[in-house]
């Protein structure tokens, strides 16, 4: 089936927001209200072409059922995973899709290795499935705070990089996004949180206190980038100060992932033609 217009040019976006493996980036050189060239009057039409692509994608890898997508996003509080999750996967297949919050680890998730909790969330073949916070959490949170020492999280980069090639040689094509948002346009959100009643319930006292952290945050973020930015699991940097932006970025790196995986029909159980329905 030929592409739908309008995708082939934003080839050159996915490239754009995606991290080479090994580079040391900082963030502080990436704009996150940069929005590439592209105007916001063309973004919805774009994103809507992109999310009807998405969604015969989808039924695609559904029907072939032998590789999976695994959609991880990441980023600082009000960074926008919930808008993302709710703006780019709509037009989804409920049957096909499932999205895993990781919060603190609690009961049996404390009793085990940090990634048991993980591989059980990763989607089953024909499925899309979407990490808010992942395993990404035990590198960033988790080293800021000094849950654990770094003796302990330190290794957890190429563990990391290893569970990850395992996932992607047996069919799981891994996406990563990095929502990244300036320390002021953070602010603007908890504001906005705080005044609007229908958001009150997404503001937590602690949210705040963690700006003090922020540039922890960033240094984590940056190493994690460096260290876990890898051909089979690569990290995209998405500007997402402008959420139209973030969710046209977002939808058009798993659609042109989706492209490459030249997803098949499967072939008819038998010879069909010799079928008659009565
Ligand atoms: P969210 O902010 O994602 O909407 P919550 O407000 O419930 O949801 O926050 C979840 C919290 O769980 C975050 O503060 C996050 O850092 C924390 N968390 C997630 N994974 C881990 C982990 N492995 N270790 C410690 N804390 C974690």
């Amino acid at each position: 089936m030929a592409r739908p217009t309008g995708i082939s040019p934003m080839n050159k976006l996915e490239r754009a927001l995606r991290v080479p493996p090994g580079s040391r980036i900082k963030l502080a050189n990436i704009d996150p209200a940069n929005t590439h060239g592209v105007l916001k009057a063309e973004a919805a039409e774009r994103l809507t072409k992109n999310l009807e692509r998405l969604s015969e994608l989808q039924y695609r890898l559904y029907a072939e059922s032998r590789r999976a997508l695994l959609v991880v996003l990441q980023g600082i509080d009000a960074g926008g995973k919930d808008g993302t999750v709710r703006h780019v996967m709509s037009g989804l297949n409920p049957q096909g899709v499932s999205v895993t919050s990781f919060k603190v680890p609690e009961g049996a998730e404390k009793r085990h290795d940090y990634l048991w909790r993980v591989h059980q969330a990763v989607p089953e073949w024909g499925q899309i499935g979407i990490f808010n916070r992942s395993h990404y959490e035990d590198v960033l949170v988790v080293r800021v705070h000094n849950l654990v020492p770094k003796a302990v999280w330190s290794k957890r980069y190429r563990q990391i990089n290893d569970f990850e090639r395992m996932l992607s040689e047996n069919g799981v094509v891994i996406l990563k996004f990095l929502l990244y948002i300036s320390k002021e346009e953070q602010a603007e959100r908890f504001r906005l949180r705080l005044e609007d009643k229908t958001r009150t319930w997404k503001f937590s006292p602690a949210d705040p206190k963690e700006r003090v952290y922020w540039d922890q945050y960033i240094e984590a973020y940056e190493e994690a980038l460096r260290k876990c930015a890898t051909r089979w699991a690569p990290w995209y940097v998405i500007p997402a100060n402008k959420k139209w932006f973030r969710n046209l970025a977002v939808s058009q790196v798993i659609v042109d992932a989706l492209e490459r995986m030249n997803l098949k029909y499967p072939k008819p159980a038998a010879e069909l033609s010799a079928v008659k329905i009565k």
